[in-house]
């Protein structure tokens, strides 16, 4: 029997699940000489949410990450995460930039690419492994497994025999999530060994705990490739770790004949890096958590939510937004829990949590979805909650890049314009994220600051108190803290105070996208004034009242905290 052979994840998935994908750069090619020794299969090292990460929190050139990491590694292949359509970003892109985005990446030094859809709807990934197998590259369809009670072993067998048909090269069950039994991982494995030719490759999450036991299993069903992490970056939301699992396999027909030795250096070499990052290190997303075959969260989504719900301030919501997920995926016609829809299931579930009442507040993502803009969901949406939302707005059925018009020129030119576009790759920055990215290609961006570990837990998890009691000469009073600049408050007869009549406040932390009325303006109860973007969903504010635009406090860019007032409306 043919060796299985590895992914490591230690430059991607791995940090993306443990670290909040904020490796560095800098951090990573060091060691990247010795790792490029070891025979793994490939190193996955870019893409998912590496991209936006660089350049939203790290002030780094994710193209120049690739570039030097391809000068690194001379014999291992170089793999990236790619979201179908949605390349790495959380919406369809129009074909154009989907087949510029491709071409750059294989010219810029992308191997391996894995190409996967959230609703598993190949119209999804056509493209992108059209183009990928035109460069030449390896490509890897990918399953994305799910447990729900439409999703069976036949669809994804059949997906698979879809991507082979599309030339696909090898195929991943990525679960992303950690669900797979080893029974499972045993069926489906062997299952696609017999009713197709292609390598199979198993990447999973530790998160259930059953991971290194679905490895085996799937061993003996013939897999081809395992994905797993060097041992600090390993368990919890991320891979099984690369050195026990190579020690299990040694001495069985699975050998994968890696050399411990070499292993251990590398694994010291993280250790260092583990302890740079340990204030970012969530204890939850490293812990075992069985719960998860409950409510089915990735990896990378646990602790991105964790973060998030700690910016709304709302860390004691977390098992109630935890108990909303698995019906706002069932409202959803079941999606795989996976970026993009894990994103969109998790901040709706969120919403429906904060708000007080379901669907109250709906991102743009779920509008968008409920139109069927995502693509095909595995069963249909709950009708009348899809009505609520949407109301009589027609639902697509065709595949949803056809209605997308080119944009590559357009935003090259405009950036080019206005002086941040140098390249075809900033181009594709910019096309890729226009609201964030002008601010780093023009290098205004700064790099997050890395706290030292000792300062965790000063105010992780509590958030700076808004709200104190101040007792003056033994009379308490209540005192609310809002930040400074955006907050407007007026006398009262009484002489206390209280916000200005018609302000509207932000119900959400955020960063302010767009501004649709202008001082004067007259608005309509229900109409949208503004655009916020949080946890990376574009939420619409609507004005609850008829009435004029007195006063705007902010522009498009800048950050808002709940309750900050965002303009008057009387
Ligand atoms: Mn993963």
């Amino acid at each position: 029997m043919a060796k299985v052979r590895f992914t490591e994840t230690a430059l991607r998935d791995a940090h993306q699940s443990l670290l909040a994908t904020r490796m560095r750069t800098r951090d990573m090619i060091p060691i990247a000489e010795e790792m490029d020794k070891v025979g793994y299969f490939s190193v996955e090292a870019w893409g998912g949410a590496t991209f936006d990460t660089c350049i939203r929190y790290l002030n780094e050139d994710p193209w120049e990450r690739l570039r030097q990491l391809k000068s690194e590694f001379n014999h291992t292949p170089i793999q990236m995460l790619l979201r179908g359509q949605n390349l790495v970003g959380y919406k369809h892109y129009p074909d154009d930039i989907v087949t510029k985005f491709v071409e750059k990446s294989y010219e810029n030094g992308v191997d391996v690419f894995r190409i996967f859809d959230a609703l598993n709807d190949i119209r999804n990934m056509e493209k992108a492994i059209k183009v990928a197998k035109d460069q030449g590259a390896h490509v890897q369809g990918t399953i994305s497994y799910t447990i729900s009670p439409v999703h069976t072993l036949d669809d994804f067998v059949n997906l698979a025999k879809d991507l082979e048909a599309l030339d696909c090269d090898s195929v991943a069950i990525k679960d992303m999530a950690g669900l797979i039994t080893p029974t499972a991982a045993y069926d489906l494995v062997s299952a696609l060994k017999e009713e197709t030719d292609l390598l199979v490759d198993l990447h999973c999450h530790c998160t259930s705990g059953m991971t290194p036991i679905s490895y085996y299993a799937a061993c003996q069903a013939g897999v081809d490739i395992l994905d797993t992490a060097i041992s600090p970056l390993a368990w919890g939301t991320s891979q099984p770790p690369t050195e026990s699992m190579v020690a299990a396999l040694q001495g069985t027909p699975f050998d994968t004949g890696l050399d411990l030795k070499l292993l251990t250096s590398i694994k010291k070499y993280f250790d260092d890096i583990k302890e740079k990052y340990l204030s970012i290190l969530d204890p939850i997303s490293e812990s075992v958590d069985a719960d998860v075959l409950l409510y089915q969260i990735p990896g990378g989504m646990l602790s991105n939510l964790i973060s998030q719900l700690k910016e709304q301030n709302a860390l004691d919501r977390y098992n109630d937004v935890l108990d909303e997920m698995p019906r706002v995926r069932k409202d959803m016609g079941y999606p795989p829990l996976v970026t993009p829809t894990s994103q969109i299931v998790g901040i709706q579930s969120v919403m429906n949590v904060l708000g007080g009442e379901r669907y109250k507040t709906v991102s743009n993502e779920v509008k968008e979805y409920m139109k069927g803009m995502y693509g095909k969901p595995p069963a249909p949406v709950d009708e009348e909650i899809s009505k609520r939302i949407i109301g009589d707005d027609e639902v697509i059925t065709c595949r949803p890049a056809d209605l997308l018009e080119p944009e590559f020129d357009k935003f090259k030119s405009e950036g080019e314009e206005k002086g941040f576009v140098k390249s075809d790759e900033d181009a594709l920055t910019y096309a890729l994220y226009p609201p964030i990215a002008p601010k780093f290609l023009k290098g205004e961006a700064e790099e997050e600051e890395l706290k030292p570990a000792h300062t965790l837990n000063a105010d992780e998890g509590i958030g700076i108190p808004t709200e104190y009691n101040v007792e003056v000469d033994g009379d308490v009073f209540e005192v609310k803290i809002m930040p400074t600049g955006f907050m407007e408050i007026e006398e009262t007869e009484s002489g206390n105070f209280k916000p200005v009549e018609g302000a509207v406040p932000s119900p959400m932390q955020g960063m302010v996208i767009k501004l649709n009325v202008n001082v004067g303006d007259k608005v309509a109860q229900g109409s949208t004034i503004a655009v916020i973007e949080a946890m990376k969903m574009e939420n619409d504010i609507q004005s609850e009242v008829d009435g004029t635009v007195e006063e705007i406090f902010v522009e498009p860019g800048d950050a808002v905290s709940i309750g900050d007032t965002l303009m008057v409306i009387k």
